[in-house]
């Protein structure tokens, strides 16, 4: 894999812990790759990432791994609030409504590359693998609804639900039911939860539950992306909820 190591951010600090758990994936939303050197190296933005991947896959390695990079912003994921002290921070040079609009082969091919090496050389888990709009769904929305995830999920680097039968889905819907959850909605919201997603902003502002279900689907179920809880993204959750509950099982079986 070859890095360009010619641009250098500024922007950046120490960890504050220095194990490595997340690599989150990010779009500029600028209209170039120079654009988004300039952006990301000048200290007046307080901006950063570790790696820029252009529209033609070159790779270029902007502030070093060790080091805390400025990506993530005011975020949360399974507790954990300081993102950027624990991930690696991937920006590619994408914009919706630019002449970069597309993820190019290019792209995707450098990117998996780089991380397979990351997910090697961290021990990453492969469901830590996320967008910056699954850790600030309320302020974020890259790397957006084309985002290939599942082209990623084909070449075992990142993880997505397992389809499950519909009878063990029912059952568990039923579980729910009889345990206190209410609605279809309580149970979402338990699920993403439970997944890694901060849901505590729903409970102040009820507008915000819509984000939420858009940065959902626009990683988990990019065929129905409408912010709303409709009956394929509910059965997903359902799914997510098994997969996730599956794969913590088979770990502790493996463990004794
Ligand atoms: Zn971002």
């Amino acid at each position: 894999m070859k890095l360009i190591n010619k641009y250098k951010s500024p922007n950046y600090n120490s960890r504050k812990f220095h194990k490595i758990k997340f690599i989150i994936i990010h779009y500029t939303a600028l209209a170039n790759c120079n654009e988004a050197i300039t952006h990301l190296c000048k200290a007046d933005n307080k901006v950063s990432c570790h790696y820029l991947i252009s529209q033609n896959g070159q790779i270029y390695s902007l502030v070093d791994e060790k080091k805390r990079a400025w990506h993530a912003g005011f975020s949360y994921w399974d507790s954990i609030t300081d993102i950027n002290s624990c991930s690696i921070g991937i920006e590619i040079d994408y914009s919706n409504n630019k002449n970069n609009r597309k993820f190019t082969n290019k792209i995707i091919n450098s990117l998996k590359n780089l991380l397979y090496y990351l997910k090697k050389k961290y021990k990453i888990d492969e469901k830590n693998i996320l967008g910056h709009s699954d850790i600030a769904p309320y302020r974020k929305i890259d790397p957006g609804k084309n985002f290939p995830w599942k082209n990623l999920h084909l070449s075992k680097l990142v993880f997505m639900p397992k389809n499950i039968n519909k009878k063990v889905s029912s059952n568990i819907i039923n579980w729910f039911k009889s345990h206190g959850f209410k609605s279809k909605k309580t149970i979402s919201i338990f699920i993403l939860m439970y997944i890694g997603y901060d849901i505590l902003p729903i409970f102040y502002n009820k507008n915000l539950y819509k984000n939420l279900i858009l940065s959902y689907q626009s990683h988990f179920n990019q065929k129905n992306i409408s912010g709303k809880l409709d009956i394929h993204t509910f059965n997903k959750l359902v799914e997510h909820f098994l997969s996730l509950l599956l794969t913590k099982m088979k770990k502790n079986l493996l463990k004794h």
